[in-house]
């Protein structure tokens, strides 16, 4: 079989690999999508502290169950399944109080093991969730980045009178503002980025304001409106951002973060502490896949409004760096696998 190998940073590779058997507890899968996410080029380019090399990128894929292991009775050949990449011990203190996400052993699926950018995987048979069949192969290969959001969503539970301001109309921003629309009702909904394309975007998935914040002060804009956001997502993710947000929150309000950065983010304890505020983080997904299919078998979000790419996996190069570069005209990327 192919896969597309990152040999080491910077060496991006498609090899010829052994068709790999399931172990027990697992099954084979064989990739008809995936999708292309920031973290794959982290891998690739050496910026992802926890990846090992030589790895198969690719923890967003989609396909088809071809093998089974020993011991898998709840699963059946030719069933079409989405992989949750996140693989945790289900016995450590994250895993018992429902944070599988950040287990004390976490493995990540296409970052600590091989992942989903080859002709076949193999996964433990409990990260692959059966796709009802309403659900078509674009969308069920977009359940892994609206996990992402879900997770976020999980942790704050919004309601309708929420006003969210969300950072960055990139993949997480857009899912994020598509699930607090269309799941949660949000009445506003503000999305801040830099990229009037990308804004464009932001209001395709039902912002109700998209404020380009080179054009704009975002605190003059929202003091203009009069208007206090009670839910922030930082899904930017730069170290400054913590500090606005702060600032701009409603007393009350509820802030995620999404950011990776090992820079010192500055803020005063007052500011926080003087709004009661709560600071949440989220990382990955914590068991949301079932969430997200619920989601999409209802038709409350739409994956399509994200993908802007469909290419060959023979194109994987190129696929990355348009990902890269395009910022204006690039959102999801997927990958084709099948023959
Ligand atoms: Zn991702
Ligand atoms: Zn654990």
């Amino acid at each position: 079989m192919k896969s597309i190998v990152v040999r080491q940073p910077e060496e991006l590779v498609i090899e010829e690999r052994e068709l790999p058997q399931p172990q027990a507890g697992e099954v084979r899968v064989k990739i008809r999508l995936a999708g292309i996410c920031g973290s794959d080029s982290h891998i690739w380019h050496g910026h992802n502290p926890f990846a090992k090399y030589p790895r198969v990128i690719g923890h967003e894929f989609f396909g088809v169950i071809d093998a089974i292991g020993d011991g898998v009775t709840d699963r059946v050949l030719g069933q079409r399944v989405s992989v949750d990449p996140v693989i945790s011990c289900g016995h450590c203190y994250p895993c018992r109080v429902g944070k599988p996400n950040v287990c004390t052993s976490l493995v990540v699926i296409g970052v600590h093991r091989d992942g989903g950018f080859s002709e076949y995987a193999c996964v433990p048979a409990s990260n692959a969730w059966p796709i009802p069949d309403g659900v078509s192969d674009r969308h069920a290969v977009m359940v892994e980045p609206f996990t992402i959001a879900a997770n976020v969503t999980g942790q704050v539970s919004p309601i309708p009178e929420d006003i969210a301001l969300v950072y960055g109309a990139g993949p997480m921003g857009l899912t994020t503002v598509q699930a607090l629309k269309g799941v949660y009702g949000v009445s506003q909904v503000i999305v801040v980025d830099q990229i009037p394309e990308r804004l464009a975007m932001a209001e395709r998935c039902g912002a109700d304001w998209a404020i380009d914040n080179r054009q704009h002060v975002l605190s003059a804009w929202l003091e203009e409106k009069q208007i206090r956001p009670t839910l922030i997502v930082d899904a930017a993710c730069h170290p400054s951002i913590l500090q606005e947000a702060v600032s701009l929150a409603s007393p009350a309000a509820r802030i995620v973060l999404m950011g990776f950065s090992s820079e010192p983010s500055s803020v005063a304890q007052q500011g926080i502490t003087g709004k009661e505020l709560a600071i949440y983080s989220s990382r990955l997904n914590a068991g949301k896949f079932p969430v997200v299919i619920d989601w999409l078998q209802k038709g409350l979000i739409d994956p399509d409004k994200l993908i802007t790419h469909v290419m060959d996996y023979r194109q994987v190069h190129d696929a990355m760096t348009l990902f890269e570069r395009d910022r204006q005209h690039c959102c999801k990327v997927l990958l084709t696998f099948a023959d």
